[in-house]
């Protein structure tokens, strides 16, 4: 392992040109041509460590660099580029290898799960130590494995997952990603909850439409598309959510080019109206199926609530008593306005339907 810590971008080219610390480093030149092609504009940026990284176990000890970037150097993996935020409380199991320190880089530079989003992923809660329907996110798992032609053993991810839980110390909420790459790399990823889920829980969710640019049923007949596959590629999804942030909104509902309602770029939507929970039709429409607004559905049904898929437009939206956006990890959250318009808040009917989603 060799480490460079420098304090500009010149610097660190000039430092990768050259061998560092008197180490092994004959993927310099190659490095140094990927922070030409653009890695090296994070080095302008003098807050984030850069680093570039081998050896797990050293790398996760490293502090940060006072100025500057941390560029560790070795010609086993060229080009395992990360701009790294300390992991100071997570846990890292990595299939087929186990716990492991959380700043351990797993993926390598030419794996498709990062080069093209190839890969898929789920998003599990965890209370007091325990997985909540894991089962569920097990069986998608193991679909969104088969539309992508990846191997997929529920054992094995049953046992990694049981390793980071054991590895985990908090009581209370957490998020747990397990994720598989093209390059057939998993692992599962435990962090605390998001900072801002208990303040949107509380307060509500106020929500923007953006359109999908697809019809409602643009994915029939067309598996290739990967229709309700949770695939690595969110791309779209989080630039959504930028879009949301620069309109003052929350979060986004992806609308079909058609004007039908489809899917938050993290959650299902579902409406109530009377006693009638109403999402929209999985299949056709491409969106995900919600293993929350599952669990939901069934429960509501044995508590009383009709249930049913329904193709709806937004004017329907605005209309119904009660919109969520359901989601594993953040849960039910009631949405207080949709494209500017107020709605008013049903604290009695959104209490009911956390509390059958399990929350
Ligand atoms: N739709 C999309 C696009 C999602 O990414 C998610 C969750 O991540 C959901 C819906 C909700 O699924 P679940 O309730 O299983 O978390």
């Amino acid at each position: 392992m060799a480490e460079v810590c420098v304090p500009d971008e010149l610097q660190l080219l000039e430092q990768l040109e050259r061998p560092v610390h008197g180490g092994d480093v004959h993927a310099r030149h190659a490095f140094a041509d990927l922070l030409r092609g653009g890695v090296a504009e994070l080095a302008h940026g003098r807050e984030h460590p850069l680093a570039l990284r081998r050896d797990p176990q050293a790398a996760g000890a490293q502090g940060r660099c006072q100025v500057g970037c941390r560029v560790l150097v070795h010609p086993a993996i060229v080009g395992s580029v990360t701009a790294v935020e300390p992991a100071s409380d997570a846990v890292l199991a990595v299939l087929g290898v186990g716990v492991v320190d959380p700043s351990t880089p797993v993926i390598r530079a030419d794996d498709a799960g990062v080069t093209r989003g190839d890969g898929c992923f789920e998003g599990l809660r965890v209370v007091d130590g325990a997985v909540d329907k894991l089962d569920a996110h097990l069986v998608r798992m193991a679909r969104s494995c088969a539309a992508l032609e990846l191997p997929f053993e529920p054992d094995a991810w049953r046992a990694l997952v049981a390793e980071a839980l054991a590895a985990w110390p908090h009581p209370g909420e957490a998020a747990l990603k397990l994720v598989l790459t093209r390059g057939t790399v998993g692992y599962a990823w435990l962090t605390p909850l998001a900072a801002d889920y208990p303040r949107l829980r509380r307060d509500g969710l106020r929500i923007i439409t953006l359109s999908r640019g697809t019809t409602i049923d643009a994915f029939a007949d067309a598996p290739w598309l990967l229709g309700g596959v949770k695939t690595l590629s969110y791309a779209v999804n989080m630039a959504a959510t930028r879009e949301a942030a620069r309109r003052g909104a929350d979060d986004v509902l992806f609308v079909s080019a058609d004007g039908f309602v489809l899917e938050a770029p993290t959650g299902t939507a579902v409406w109530a109206v009377g006693r009638t929970l109403r999402t929209t039709p999985l299949g056709a429409s491409g969106i995900l199926g919600g293993t929350t607004q599952q669990r939901l559905f069934d429960r509501a049904g044995d508590a009383g609530w009709r249930v049913e898929e329904a193709a709806a437009r937004v004017d329907d939206l605005h209309e119904a008593d009660v919109l969520w956006v359901v989601s594993s990890v953040r849960g039910p959250i009631d949405v207080i306005e949709l494209d500017g318009k107020q709605r008013v808040r049903r604290p009695d009917v959104d209490a009911e339907i956390r509390r059958l989603a399990g929350f």
